[in-house]
């Protein structure tokens, strides 16, 4: 197959204006806000820069220096703090193809991509060589390869990066490429883009993966409640109309989320917009993010909070990462 540049050839869909038009500079950004007095906190070391697409910036507060969205995407001094680990996960031995992690049984994990649409800033894959790691055209196939060969295999979940930075063209070769696999029953797209920039749950999106013989899933990843309003509600109900389940899973976070009531009234909003709560997870001790670090017996005090407060299915299972256990590692709550 020839290689075309597609920027270069076709139409842009809107999404993908908007997403080259994401902030990359934080005095831009501190300006809209009204927050130029921060200018000076920012760090500008980094070598995870800054990254935020408008629609997710339109729904922070505009002079609120702690803004629970503003403090996800900004970069600050904080992160020079020597503490954590590059890959807290130990994912570049997990890897048994080229972007492929098989790490739990019965499912496995694709990269397939290493660009996302923000940059969050306790992101556990900021240190993550991706260049190495994700798999172009001809690594896709030895993926496919490798998950032909394992029958046990039922569940492929694409992550990345985000997936859904792959414009629709891509993801068809994709599908087109894990469809014939014939014990692969069920799809899991791990995506942040409903919630950043929700015009990327476009029609053409929705219908091919309608289109797709596969018992579909999409987990989203929302934090905080003012991350969802009418937009992310729209493109949620879009692809929930489609008969695709939703789930949500969120990182717990210092400064952000990291109380009870900022979690149920999550809960609650992604409820009304067809959502369940999947995962809360702990911080991956990740460098450069030491300072959203949750101690455990606060976040199991918070759960605690939440099943009082919640019915059984607004709970999301509060969850580690331990590197060779044979699945995430729920946290003991009452
Ligand atoms: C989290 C994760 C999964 C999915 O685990 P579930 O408990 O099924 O959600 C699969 N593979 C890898 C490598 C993971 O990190
Ligand atoms: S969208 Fe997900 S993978 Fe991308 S930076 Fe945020 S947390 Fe990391």
């Amino acid at each position: 197959m020839h290689d075309i540049q597609p920027q270069q050839i076709k139409h842009r869909a809107d999404w993908q204006l908007e997403l080259a038009d994401a902030i990359t500079s934080a005095s831009e950004l501190l300006h809209q806000l009204g927050l130029d007095h921060l200018d000076e906190a920012v760090s500008r070391a980094s070598g995870f820069p800054m990254l935020v697409p408008r629609a997710f910036v339109s729904k922070m507060q505009k002079g609120n220096a702690d803004d629970p969205l503003l403090k996800q995407i900004l970069p600050v001094a904080l992160e020079h703090d020597p503490r954590g680990y590059t890959d807290p996960l130990g994912e570049l031995n997990a890897m048994t193809a080229p972007g492929l992690l098989h790490k739990y049984q019965r499912r496995v994990l694709l990269l397939t991509t290493g660009a996302c649409a923000v940059h969050c800033r306790y992101c556990f894959r900021r240190h993550f060589p991706y260049a190495n790691a994700r798999p172009r055209r001809s690594a896709w196939q030895q993926a496919v390869e490798y998950l032909s060969r394992h029958a046990d295999i039922d569940e492929v979940i694409l992550s990345g990066g985000d997936p859904l930075v792959l414009d629709n063209e891509r993801l068809g070769q994709l599908f087109a490429a894990l469809e014939p696999v014939p014990h692969l029953k069920w799809l899991r797209i791990h995506t942040r883009l409903p919630v950043v920039l929700p015009s990327r749950i476009d029609d053409e999106l929705t219908a091919s993966l309608s289109a797709l013989r596969f018992r579909t899933m999409v987990v989203i990843h929302a934090n905080h409640a003012n991350e969802l309003a009418t937009a992310e509600a729209d493109a949620l109900r879009r692809l929930a109309t489609r008969g695709i389940t939703l789930l949500n899973q969120s990182v717990l976070l210092r400064g952000v989320n990291d109380s009870a009531a900022a979690l149920t009234a999550l809960s609650k909003r992604l409820y009304e917009n067809a959502v369940l709560p999947y995962y809360l997870h702990m911080l991956d001790p990740v460098q450069g993010a030491m300072h959203f670090e949750v101690p455990q017996q606060r976040a199991v005090r918070i759960l605690n909070e939440m099943k009082a407060a919640l019915p059984g299915y607004l709970v999301p299972r509060l969850v580690r990462e331990v590197e060779g256990e044979a699945s995430k590692t729920a946290i003991f709550t009452i």
